[in-house]
């Protein structure tokens, strides 16, 4: 499907910072020309330097950028949580989204406070429904603990090694976009491989069901292997999981439509 045509799935990527979706989403928006993509940065906005960036990476990602502009100190002073929430909704709150994607409840390495508090303000605000969406994918990358660069987990649902001309594209808009350094962390880390935590309404994360799924992988990133799952059209479709309590349940769909 073309770029031009409607039908899309409509697609809203949450971030903390200007380069936060092309390190850890770039290569998959780029692999999904025909998604509508709202890309959302909760900082920055009045950093003279990287917004205009900002915008020229969304513009090469195929997305709209909007941005706005919590406080980014280098301290991490933490945030009301409040204020994280308000700022997504009015960032990405006006509509209802196939799919939402975020960063992980521990960030993508060690550590960034901003990082962890999106990912809490998204992962509560879809929970309540407040943010209205069918699917959640949390970016999925560890880094030791710092012993090494970020890189996709090993026990993500969703892993996308990005064919070499994918992952060029999204080196270069790093590199010439953002102007990092070829000696940069930032350069240097340019994930090969792509790795998504995944979450989904009909999955059992509603009231009736008890809560389970991705709402428990903030405890523990161990309890995020509740799921392993496939992306398969519109919806997907699960084979196997294991949500906390509810042990053994086999095989499952998150099928829409
Ligand atoms: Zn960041």
């Amino acid at each position: 499907m073309g770029a031009g045509e409607r039908g899309g799935e409509r697609v809203a990527v949450v971030v903390a910072h200007p380069d936060d979706e092309t390190l850890w989403a770039g290569g998959t928006l780029l692999l999904h020309p025909e998604w509508r993509v709202i890309i959302a940065t909760l900082c920055r906005a009045s950093d003279l330097d990287r917004a205009p960036r900002f915008q020229a990476a969304a513009r090469r990602l195929g997305a709209v950028g909007r941005m706005a502009d919590l406080e980014d100190g280098p301290e991490q002073r933490p945030l009301p949580e409040g204020e994280v929430a308000g700022t997504v909704m009015g960032l990405v709150g006006d509509r209802e989204y196939d799919l939402v994607i975020t960063h992980g409840p521990r960030g993508e390495y060690t550590r960034h406070l901003r990082h962890e508090e999106t990912s809490r303000a998204v992962v509560s605000l879809w929970e309540r429904g407040r943010l209205r969406s069918q699917r959640l994918w949390l970016f999925a990358y560890e880094d030791g603990g710092g012993a090494y660069l970020p890189r996709a987990v090993a026990e993500a649902p969703i892993r996308t090694p990005l064919p070499e001309e994918v992952w060029g594209e999204k080196y270069r808009i790093l590199r010439e976009v953002y102007g990092f350094a070829g000696d940069s962390k930032e350069a240097r880390t340019t994930p090969r491989e792509e790795g998504f935590w995944v979450g989904s309404r009909g999955w059992g994360l509603g009231a009736s069901e008890g809560r389970g799924g991705i709402v428990d992988c903030r405890l523990q990133i161990a309890d995020y292997r509740v799921a392993e799952g496939r992306v398969e059209g519109r919806g997907w479709r699960v084979e196997s999981r294991e949500v906390i309590g509810r042990k053994g349940r086999g095989e499952g769909s998150g099928v829409q439509g």
